[in-house]
């Protein structure tokens, strides 16, 4: 697949398009074309301030980010935005959905929007994002976010690709508090209550309030405490406290060397997630492994040994110490 790097470094789509198709393709030969394009890339990218997007469903996050991504693209922002869909494990069709999402956001020339990629077999649901972030930046985005749903672990994984995490809240905090992920909070850069509007707005701060109370009860990230703020993605109120906030979230963390920090962190953490998962995938296909494996079974099952004696056995014959 021949791409045309300069034109992709000079911020053109179709070549930006081209990379990623290429990035996110199966096929072995693409996946060492892609890799060969990303290195080549690399020194283009990370320049960038990456903003990860969660909310259950109907929060408003794609009119959140439909807002604020006019909002920066008015203040003369190049502006991408990623989904990562882990998809619904009832039905096994899109969460995110397939209506029509940021209709304005999609119409600007400053912006640039990818759905979800149907995921691969290495590193979950968002095997294919942080490939595709580092094209955007080398293409010039300014501001990339990602947006995902709150299932599984995908809130998860995106909070370990980006630099800030904000989480979108409904107004009726009570109820939602209950149910909430409390890992997600301690992610969570800032928690913004969106419909903070019409009949909403004193559930919306009554909310934030709660929000704010939870979070002082937690444990935070080294160097920043988290906000909690209102908003409306419809009237586009409170959006430029948002963008206020995470400017302010930036200024601190480069300051203190935090944010290449928790890049260079973020990166080493995915490194050894993709070791884990092609010694899993190599061991799965491995003739001598698997025939060890089943002997090794069977001795389990029949308690002839011990599961961590057959363990030993196993790894000990694959990666001698
Ligand atoms: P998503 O599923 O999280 O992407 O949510 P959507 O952006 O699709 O919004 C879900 C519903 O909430 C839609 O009917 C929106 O019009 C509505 N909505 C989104 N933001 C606001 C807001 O700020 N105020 C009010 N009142 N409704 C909103």
């Amino acid at each position: 697949m021949a791409i045309d790097i300069s034109a992709l470094l000079g911020g053109a789509r179709r070549p930006l398009a081209k990379a990623i198709t290429l990035v996110e393709s199966r096929l072995e030969q693409h996946r060492h074309e892609a890799q060969a394009l990303l290195e080549t890339v690399l020194p283009h990218t990370g320049k960038s301030i990456r903003i990860g997007i969660t909310g259950v469903p109907g929060v408003g996050k794609s009119s959140f980010i439909e807002s604020f991504g006019c909002y920066l693209i008015n203040a003369g922002k190049k502006v991408a935005v990623l989904a990562v869909d882990p998809s619904s494990p009832i039905t096994g069709g899109s969460i995110l959905g397939d209506k029509t999402r940021m209709e304005r956001l999609s119409q600007s020339d400053s912006a640039f929007i990818r759905p979800s990629p149907a995921s691969g077999s290495l590193g979950g649901v968002a095997e294919k994002t942080r490939e595709t972030m580092l094209l955007c930046e080398a293409a010039g985005y300014e501001v990339i976010i990602v947006e995902t749903v709150g299932v599984g672990q995908s809130e998860y994984e995106v909070a370990g690709m980006v630099d800030f995490f904000l989480v979108l809240m409904l107004p009726n905090a009570g109820d939602e508090l209950q149910g909430i992920k409390k890992g997600i909070l301690e992610l969570a850069d800032a928690i913004v209550v969106n419909k903070a509007d019409g009949a909403y707005i004193t559930s919306a701060e009554v909310a934030r309030r709660q929000y704010e109370n939870a979070l002082h009860l937690m444990q935070h990230k080294p160097l920043w405490t988290p906000r909690v703020m209102t908003c409306s993605a419809l009237e586009n109120q409170g959006i430029a406290n948002v963008w206020e906030l995470v400017q302010t979230f930036y200024a601190q963390m480069q300051e203190a060397g935090e944010i290449n920090r928790r890049r260079a962190k973020q990166n080493k953490d995915w490194m050894w997630k993709l070791v884990y998962e092609l010694i899993n995938y190599r061991l799965q296909n491995h003739t001598q492994a698997k025939r060890l494996a089943d002997q090794m079974e069977t001795r389990v099952v029949k308690d002839q040994t011990t599961p961590l004696l057959a363990a030993h056995g196993i790894v000990d014959a694959l990666i001698p110490t």
